[in-house]
C-alpha cells in the first residue's frame, strides 16, 4: 500500500489541482504515484517558460540572449523529459519545435519589457494569513518603471486568445508587499500570453482584480485547506479524465 505523504505549504498549482480533482491530488500529492505520460502542452510550456527565463535572468545580469540560446534551452529540457510525451491532435515534435521557435523569435521582436528587472524566477514561502501553511511559489519577473511602480508579470503558453485569470498574481503581490518589496503591495499584474497559435505570437494582458478579490481567494484556500487536511479524495470525472495522467490508477479513467 503506498505510503500518503502530508503537506505543510499551500501552492496555487495544488489548489487548482485539488479543485479540479481530488482523487488526482491524491494520487499525485498524497500517494506520490508516478504519471503514466506527460501531455505535450505541459512539457512545451515548461521548456518555453525556460527559455523565457534565461532571456530574463541574462537582462538582470545585464547582458543579452540569442534566438540560439533560447532554443537550446527549450531543446534541453524537452530532451530531459524522461515520461513518455502525449501529443494532442494533429501535433508531433516538428510542428511544436516550430512553434516554439515562432514564439522566441516574436518574443525577441518584442520582449515586453514593463521597465528595470528586479526580480526573475524568485521562490516566495511565505505566510499570507495565520490560519494557513505557508504559500509557496515563484514569481515569474517583478520590473519597475521609469515612474518607480512596480509591475508583476506571469508568462503563460496558451493555445488561444482567452483572458487569463489574476488570481495567481494578486496572492504573490500580497506575498511579495508582506515580505517588504518596495511598491510591492501597489504593482500592476499582467500576462503575458505566449501564443501557441497557428502563427505563433506574444500578446500583453493587463489583469484587474476587483476589491475584495484578495479576500475571496482566502476564503477559497481556507476551504481547500480544510478539505486538503480532511483527506478528502472523491473524484470529480469530467471531460479532463481523457487527459489525465493518473487515469491509470483510477476507476473513473
Ligand atoms: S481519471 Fe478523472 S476522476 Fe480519475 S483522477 Fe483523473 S481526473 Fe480525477
Amino acid at each position: 500500500m503506498a505510503t500518503q505523504t502530508k503537506t505543510r505549504h499551500i501552492s496555487h498549482s495544488r489548489v487548482s489541482e485539488f479543485l479540479r480533482c481530488p482523487k488526482k491530488y491524491h494520487f499525485h500529492y498524497r500517494l506520490q504515484i508516478p504519471p503514466a505520460f506527460m501531455p505535450s502542452a505541459l512539457i512545451f510550456g515548461i521548456a518555453v517558460h525556460e527559455a523565457i527565463a534565461l532571456y530574463q535572468q541574462r537582462r538582470l545580469e545585464g547582458s543579452r540572449t540569442s534566438e540560439e540560446d533560447m532554443l537550446e534551452t527549450f531543446c534541453r529540457r524537452w530532451d530531459s523529459e524522461e515520461l513518455p510525451v502525449r501529443y494532442g491532435k494533429n501535433e508531433d515534435e516538428k510542428s511544436l519545435f516550430e512553434k516554439a521557435e515562432g514564439i522566441v523569435r516574436a518574443y525577441l521582436e518584442d520582449p515586453c519589457e514593463a521597465g528595470e528587472p528586479l526580480a526573475v524566477e524568485e521562490k516566495i514561502n511565505v505566510r499570507l494569513r495565520k490560519d494557513l501553511p505557508p504559500l509557496r511559489g515563484r514569481i515569474d519577473l517583478l520590473e519597475r518603471t521609469g515612474e518607480g511602480d512596480a509591475v508583476l508579470t506571469d508568462f503563460k503558453t496558451a493555445s488561444s486568445r482567452r483572458s487569463q485569470d489574476p488570481g495567481q498574481l494578486v496572492l504573490y503581490r500580497e506575498a511579495l508587499r508582506l515580505l517588504g518589496y518596495p511598491g510591492a503591495g501597489k504593482a500592476r499584474l499582467r500576462c503575458v500570453v505566449l501564443l501557441k497559435t497557428k502563427k505563433p505570437g506574444v500578446e500583453v494582458q493587463q489583469l484587474e482584480a476587483g476589491t475584495g478579490e484578495l479576500e475571496k481567494l482566502m476564503s477559497l484556500y481556507r476551504e481547500t485547506w480544510e478539505a486538503i487536511e480532511s483527506g478528502a479524495s472523491y473524484p470529480r470525472p469530467d471531460w479532463h479524465c481523457q487527459g489525465c495522467q493518473w487515469s491509470h490508477v483510477c476507476d473513473q479513467g
